[in-house]
């Protein structure tokens, strides 16, 4: 299909003298089309006039790759590189590669494969062996030696690989697979990335995507954005204000990032938006940080995210986001005052210390919001804990799939099949385990699942211990896969966090520069 038909604002240019980079996001064109770190990159890859830079997306079927603006096949590109927000996907890149006719095994090919995106920073090794290049780094703060490195080397391997792993965010595992790798943050945070490609086909159409702050300083647990992309960090007023200009009256803008945003600045150059005609949507809210201004911001929205995850007050505790039910349905109230048709929100099941009575709980809160008759749809999606790393969870055990089925099929009968329900498989939520939690073992994984093998053979082909990725020891000094990768935040904090997590005590909030708590701020003085 000629994408390109339902798109405004894509780049074309010519091939001529000019280093050719794919773009691979590994997953359907429509998400690719709602990722702003995706568009953001293709964008910033394509101002540089000596590259041309195409997306290619995983195809629906078993087809050949090809890129949205020219149907190249990725092997025509002189450079591949992807970004991999969610390790759902990781099978997905290597699928690309071998439906390219390319050799998944890094070393034993001559095309270049360099990766990135957040899922990656969390822990790379289950891709190891498919990668050239890792590069743990927000864009903004490394595209500068990017650019020069990548326009230096590209035409040999080699150089490109050895020049590129100089660089303290980049691991190259070909080459030197001890290395310890620290993640490169954009301190202070300049222009917000603007996704100016607008397509028909995605969830959100035609809509610009925009970020407004980074990171949340709330501190939930379970978390990972929450504690990666620490320290929180914000534009300044007068450079959203200049970047939301740029935006033609009347279109639709999706905000990303409204958790730690300064609400009475954010709220005032999005009420431009507003006198411009245009429509605002948000990603999901933060219940206890909702500004009453906020909420005439909603008046083109129809429906919205939140996220109460239990109605345990015990859980609450362990998850560290302590929102009481008064104030989910207060903010319920508002939203169908100021018009909204339906909220979704989000559960989580499986969390650590979970009993009988936790499950009973959340029962009776989502029974009591569907009791009020609230004239605005509701929406209950739950799903299964993923212990992530990076995290204090990173301790947390996954539950077996046996008994997180159990604890769905008490929810399911305890709010009697209310249609209204939408719950994750927990054979999902294992394959998601196994991926972010994964070693080199799980790379044998992903090879199997990239060829269509169901998880279940792949696992008893591989005779994979499950205990040792789901079960890990209580034990500060516990070595994880991932222990190599550097976030900024240390290990000792999240184990104080993990161990205040049991005790049932609620963690510090960010108030960044002022603390020194998980040590991420500290970081940045030393810049
Ligand atoms: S040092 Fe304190 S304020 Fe800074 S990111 Fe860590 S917890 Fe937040």
């Amino acid at each position: 299909m000629n994408l390109l038909k339902f798109e405004k604002n894509y780049f074309k240019k010519k091939w001529t003298n000019r280093i050719s980079v794919a773009l691979v996001f590994p997953n359907y064109y429509e998400l690719a089309m709602s990722n702003l770190g995706y568009l953001y990159v293709y964008q910033r890859l394509n101002t540089f006039s000596h590259i041309v830079c195409e997306r290619v997306c995983l195809p629906k079927g078993n087809e050949l790759p090809v890129s949205v603006e020219s149907n190249r096949p990725l092997k025509d590109f002189d450079v591949i590189l992807t970004s991999i927000s969610f390790e759902l996907d990781y099978p997905n890149l290597v699928k690309m590669l071998n439906l390219s006719g390319i050799n998944p095994l890094a070393k034993e090919r001559d095309e270049i494969v360099i990766a990135g995106g957040i899922a990656l920073w969390l822990n790379p090794k289950p891709l190891y062996k498919f990668v050239d290049a890792f590069v743990l780094a927000e864009w903004e703060a490394i595209e500068e030696d990017f650019i020069k490195t990548l326009s230096n080397y590209f035409y040999s391997k080699e150089l490109l690989l050895s020049k590129l792993n100089e660089y303290p965010y980049v691991w190259c595992p070909q080459l030197e697979y001890e290395k310890k790798v620290k993640v490169e943050k954009k301190y202070p945070l300049e222009t917000p990335p603007l996704s100016y490609v607008l397509s028909e086909k995605t969830e959100f159409k035609n809509t610009y995507l925009v970020e407004v702050a980074r990171g949340c300083g709330m501190g939930c647990r379970f978390c990972a954005a929450g504690y990666v992309y620490r320290p929180p960090r914000r534009y300044s007023k007068a450079k959203i204000s200049e970047v939301f200009n740029t935006i033609p009256p009347g279109s639709k803008v999706g905000i990303i990032g409204f958790e730690f945003a300064n609400k009475t600045e954010v709220i005032s150059t999005c009420k431009r938006l507003l006198e411009k005609d245009c429509k605002l949507g948000f990603s999901s809210l933060r219940l206890d940080t909702v500004d009453p201004d906020f909420f005439e911001l909603l008046k083109h929205t129809k429906s919205i995210a939140i996220a109460p995850e239990t109605g345990s007050e015990k859980l609450k505790k362990v998850l560290n986001k302590d929102i009481s039910e008064e104030k989910v349905l207060e903010v319920l109230k508002l939203l169908k005052k100021f018009g909204l048709k339906s909220v979704k929100l989000y559960f989580i099941l499986g969390l650590p210390l979970e009993e009988k009575e936790d499950l009973e709980a959340t029962i009776r809160f989502v029974k009591s919001l569907l009791s009020f008759k609230l004239g605005i749809k509701l929406a209950f999606s739950f799903s299964f804990l993923v212990p992530k790393p990076h995290t204090p969870f990173q301790w947390a055990k996954f539950l077996d799939v046996k008994e997180l089925e159990e604890k769905k099929k008490f929810v399911l009968k305890g709010l009697k099949h209310d249609k209204n329900l939408r719950f994750e498989n927990p054979k999902d939520a294992l394959l998601q385990t196994l991926l972010i939690r994964g070693d080199e073992k799980i790379a044998e994984l992903v090879l199997l699942l990239a060829k269509g093998i169901k998880l279940k053979r792949a696992l008893r082909e591989l005779n994979i211990p499950l205990k040792k990725y789901l079960s890990p020891e209580e034990d500060p000094e516990f070595e994880f896969p991932w222990d190599f990768i550097n976030t900024w935040v240390s290990k000792e904090f999240l184990w104080k966090e993990w161990q205040r997590a049991k005790d049932l005590k609620l963690g510090i909030r960010c108030k960044p520069f002022e603390c020194k708590a998980c040590s991420a701020c500290s970081q940045i003085l030393v810049l």
